[in-house]
């Protein structure tokens, strides 16, 4: 099979896109023969190589591609960097229907890509990808992880991020409401796929009252027969009088309409890029809204990944590092509290001051 990468090293388009923060490396894939195009981008390897998903996306354009993995990729940076994993971020994108366009071929294509990379990025499920296409990936490629059969999950990251939501949830009710249980308290959860599904479990085990809404009927009804929880309208869940607001679907769902709908006290859910744009964090501050910073609370399966990926099996150990969520947020909101200013700037200057800190040491050596 024949390849041809374009562009290893981060080339002057993306050098000029607004989305580009210094990444290290962007390269682009095109092969006529599998129709796979994609492309890689590594944020930075200061901590260790660069882990992240593999997104397949129908992209309108190259340069919505291009947008989409260097944010997400830049994301993962600060997301490990917090999280206390040896890594780097990095993301891949391939453009094309998930629906219509996987094929065996365009798979093994993607490994040889990742490949091509040498260990440098290391690649795992996102959106559009699954297990079963990582595998294929992984016939080509040894960089990729949450393939393991023999994982407590068939690999699924999904059970570890619920958890690591579940626990960022007990330590933002504990700061906010000063109750350190959640029997009683409601949540109201958006969205019930692989995430939201495992959390309502956790939450009805806690004796907490859950409301869910979904696009997806059967979810729903499993929702309720399963844990007992209330449906709502998509449109009313964020609007619903309860302590935890827990979006659980798609990003930006919180935006500067429906902030000012929100009445929990706590915004503390799963999905990435939950803040439609970074300002609606001081106006959620304004309102006496304590927000969990997303890529905190939603790093359980980035550490489940890692541990896949290196090889440990201690269950026990990967479940007390994702359990530490809860403490890592609880200091987020202790120095935003201090501080006065926003729980995502906080996490911000955290995440950099443990990424950016070997390259200084590095500097004054
Ligand atoms: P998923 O696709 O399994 O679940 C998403 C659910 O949201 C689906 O049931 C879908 O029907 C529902 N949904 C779609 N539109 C909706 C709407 N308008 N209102 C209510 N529900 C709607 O995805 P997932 O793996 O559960 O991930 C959920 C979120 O968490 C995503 O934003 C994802 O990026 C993020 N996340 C997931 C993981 C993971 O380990 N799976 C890790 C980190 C972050």
């Amino acid at each position: 099979m024949k390849h041809q990468i374009m562009a290893q090293k981060t080339d002057s388009v993306a050098q000029q896109h607004p989305d580009y923060d210094q990444h290290q490396t962007v390269a682009y894939h095109e092969d006529t023969a599998t129709g796979l195009r994609a492309i890689i981008a590594i944020h930075n390897q200061n901590l260790g190589p660069a882990l992240g998903g593999c997104r397949m996306f129908p992209y309108a354009t190259q340069n919505d591609a291009l947008s989409d993995v260097l944010r997400l990729s830049r994301g993962m940076t600060y997301k490990s960097a917090l999280a206390g994993l040896p890594l780097g971020g990095g993301k891949a994108v391939i453009v094309g229907n998930p629906r219509k366009d996987k094929s065996r071929e365009l798979f093994l294509a993607m490994g040889s890509f990742i490949d091509s990379l040498q260990g440098n990025y290391i690649s795992a499920e996102d959106s559009g990808t699954n297990v079963s296409d990582l595998a294929i990936m992984g016939e080509t490629t040894r960089w990729v992880s949450g393939i393991h059969r023999d994982h407590e999950f068939n690999g699924d990251p999904s059970p570890y991020t619920a958890l690591g939501t579940f626990e960022g949830i007990k330590a933002a009710v504990k700061h906010q409401l000063k109750k350190s249980d959640l029997a009683g308290i409601s949540v109201a959860v958006q969205g019930v796929g692989n995430v939201g599904m495992e959390l309502t479990k956790l939450l009805s085990q806690a004796d907490a009252r859950v409301y869910v809404a979904d696009v997806n009927e059967d979810n729903l009804t499993r929702a309720k027969d399963r844990y007992g929880a209330i449906i709502v309208g998509t449109t009313k869940i964020h609007r619903l009088d309860v302590d935890v607001f827990a979006p659980c679907a798609m990003g930006g769902t919180i935006n500067s309409m429906s902030i000012q709908e929100i009445r929990a006290s706590i915004i503390a859910g799963a999905a990435n890029n939950q803040l439609s744009t970074p300002d609606i964090a001081e106006t959620a501050r304004q309102q006496g809204i304590l927000y969990a910073p997303d890529y905190v609370i939603n790093a359980g399966g980035i550490i489940d990944i890692h541990h896949q990926q290196t090889g440990n099996r201690n269950v026990e150990q990967v479940r007390q590092q994702v359990t530490a969520i809860g403490e890592t947020l609880e200091s987020i909101f202790c120095r935003a509290q201090s501080s006065q200013i926003p729980t995502s700037v906080i996490a911000d200057q955290i995440a950099e001051e443990i990424f950016l800190a070997p390259k200084l040491q590095s500097r004054m050596a």
